[in-house]
């Protein structure tokens, strides 16, 4: 996937590049971002990308000419042509669903916010959707971009191993991921529980089917109203 990412702190994307799955997809070909500095498209010597707006008020606003230079090489670059998206909160709510969405995407251009935001003229010529990653206003678009990233390289196959699957996530079945153990057997008193440790994978899948199911009851319920819950899932629910 080739991602192109449009922000006047291209360091920051340096926790995407150089850590983690992320950075693994990155040395295997397999996710390629590219940022693209607003500050390279000034003319000015402050290299000026922002200026008070107009009608008052505190804060500043990013400028429209240096943002729309720089969106469209960052298309250039990520191949001519993607789906632009300013990272905002005024956009719609990033969700599992919609990330998988993006994951189908070739290519995404990525915009991101400083100040009181983006000259609105922009968002309308250039912007093809808004997405926002929760109901609280961040400093900048930096890590709403790289949330989105993360979450969608993800699901990109080939990018987690076997052992990784994006498929038994959180959200990936419609519930929260069930709770995990590793060595020791026993940690302050608490031992692991013992289907785990007989290795009978039937009841293994079952014991984390339920677990699973019971902990969506009780700290995601909203997450089981819109879904049908199959006969074994009643089963084990209701034991
Ligand atoms: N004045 C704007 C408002 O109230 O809607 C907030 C501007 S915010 C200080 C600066 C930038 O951070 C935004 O342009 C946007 O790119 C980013 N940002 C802030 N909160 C965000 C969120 N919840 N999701 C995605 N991006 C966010």
């Amino acid at each position: 996937m080739r991602i192109g990412a449009v922000t006047i702190f291209p360091e920051m994307f340096r926790a995407i590049t150089d850590y983690g799955v992320t950075s693994r997809a990155v040395s295997e070909g397999l996710l390629q971002l590219e940022t693209v500095n607003p500050r390279a498209f000034t003319a000015d010597r402050h290299r000026t990308v922002d200026d008070r707006p107009y009608g008052g008020g505190p804060g500043m606003v990013m400028k429209p000419e240096p943002l729309e230079a720089a969106l469209d090489s960052a298309v250039d670059a990520v191949g001519g042509s993607a789906r632009v998206v300013y990272l905002s909160p005024q956009g719609r709510l990033l969700d599992q669903s919609l990330v998988e969405a993006l994951a189908e995407e070739p290519a995404l251009v990525l915009l991101s916010g400083r100040y009181e935001g983006v000259d609105e003229r922009v968002i309308e010529a250039r912007v093809d959707d808004e997405i926002s990653i929760g109901d609280y206003v961040l400093s900048g678009g930096e890590l709403a971009s790289m949330v989105l990233v993360d979450a969608v390289v993800r699901q990109i196959p080939g990018v987690l191993g076997h052992s990784q699957s994006a498929a038994e996530d959180s959200f990936a079945d419609g519930l929260l991921d069930c709770p995990h153990y590793t060595r020791p057997e026993r940690f302050h008193d608490r031992p692991v529980p013992e289907v785990l440790l007989q290795g009978d994978h039937e009841r293994i899948r079952r014991w984390r089917l339920k677990a699973s199911l019971e902990r969506t009851l009780a700290r995601r319920p909203d997450l089981l109203e819109g879904r049908v819950l199959s006969k074994e899932e009643q089963e084990l629910l209701a034991e």
